[in-house]
């Protein structure tokens, strides 16, 4: 260690007093607002001095967890995330010609090669991809046409509905709450149609009498079709996936803009993902929204180098951790649990995980998992 680092830790004087005046502060507020009870102002301060964000352990067996910060990021990522947080990049600069780039094109390449699209960009999150579909579709109070199957609610107050209408376009509801065939949707299209909307219902599934239309019916309508997959499954190779939506089923199908998260399925950041036709993305990329809801540089760098590792499959699945989990060999959670009841106290049994993060919402993954017998569990 280098012992001149301990001339750069702040005087106790600084440190204290700093601390000490925002929680009085915070204390002298409270009593003047009537509070009654004893406060432990001593805790407050030790408490202040601790990161709000802070690492925690999973141990509720859901691997994409939106509480807990959904997918965690592989190596190549996080080692991305580094470079661009450390030095200046690239992020706007065209370095063949010197002029200002387009912070779309460090993905745009990868993401038409994975997915079979001719044009991609990304923003901000998922919902965010939506809001910016139909917005540079429809936003002009053209109608955006939804089966009333999908007018669903993802969570966190992301409602289709209000999305739709958020974006300026009308919302033209058809079919029913369990059926909607392709003629309720032809029914509907006129010259007030800007799009047909199909949301994926990624955290609860209909069953019985219900009838939904294919992907490549609607495209086969002849308007644009935006396509809300949720989860933005690449892996098509995986099988325990084969349930959830696939991006290049839909970007062959003929899909004007297909939506998917960075950070739920595809295992890289927090982003949204928009694949579609030339002209389609060009109109999203020239809407004004699309300023508000760009993506930073830190995420951007995290899913160009998640996005590079899908060019070979095999190596997406063994080091995307949110795959490599889904996936994880039975042997080898088994001698992890027989470690973690042994260090901590407990016994193994068999219990059922989850996929999370709002996809998959039956399939339970069965497996071993530490039963622990601490009377504290948290203080472990
Ligand atoms: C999760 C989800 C969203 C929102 O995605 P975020 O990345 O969380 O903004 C939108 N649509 C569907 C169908 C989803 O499953």
């Amino acid at each position: 260690m280098d012992p001149s680092r301990l001339r750069d830790l702040p005087s106790v004087d600084r440190l204290a007093t700093s601390i000490a005046k925002a929680v009085l502060q915070e204390r002298r507020e409270e009593l003047l607002g009537g509070a009654r009870d004893d406060a432990d102002l001593v805790a407050r301060a030790a408490e202040r001095l601790r990161p709000s964000l802070r690492r925690v352990v999973n141990a509720t067996g859901v691997i994409v967890h939106t509480n807990l910060g959904r997918a965690l990021l592989s190596d190549d990522a996080r080692a991305a995330v580094l470079r661009a947080a450390t030095g200046y990049a690239n992020l706007e600069l065209d370095l063949g010609d010197g002029r200002r780039g387009s912070r779309h094109d460090h993905v745009e390449g990868l993401l038409r090669e994975l997915t079979g699209a001719e044009g991609a960009m990304v923003v901000n999150n998922c919902a965010a991809a939506v809001l910016l579909a139909a917005a540079s579709l429809a936003g002009d109070g053209r109608e955006i046409v939804v089966s009333r199957g999908q007018l669903i609610e993802i969570g966190g107050s992301f409602r289709i509905p209000d999305v739709v209408t958020q974006s300026g376009a009308a919302l033209r509801e058809v079919g029913t709450t369990n059926r909607t065939r392709l003629r309720d949707f032809a029914a509907a299209l006129g010259e007030r149609t800007g799009a047909i909307l199909r949301a994926h219902p990624s955290n609860f599934r209909a069953v019985g009498f219900v009838e939904d239309v294919s992907i490549e019916a609607l495209c086969g309508l002849g308007v644009p079709v935006i396509d809300d997959v949720g989860s933005g499954v690449l892996a098509d190779d995986v099988p325990l996936l084969a349930e959830e939506p696939s991006v290049r089923r839909s970007v062959r199908a003929g899909a004007a803009l297909v939506c998917f998260s960075g950070d739920k399925l595809l295992g890289g950041p927090q982003a949204g993902v928009l694949v579609g036709t030339a002209d389609a993305v060009a109109a999203a990329k020239r809407h004004p929204l699309a300023r508000a809801l760009r993506i930073d540089k830190l995420s951007l760098a995290a899913l160009e180098a998640t996005l590079a590792l899908y060019r070979d499959p095999e190596r997406a699945r063994r080091e995307i951790p949110v795959l490599a989990m889904l996936e994880a060999d039975p042997a080898v959670l088994r001698a992890r649990a027989e470690r973690l009841a042994g260090v901590l106290g407990g016994e193994v049994v068999d219990a059922v995980a989850k996929v999370g993060g709002g996809a998959l919402p039956l399939l339970e993954l069965a497996g071993p998992v530490a039963r622990l017998s601490h009377p504290a569990p948290d203080r472990l």
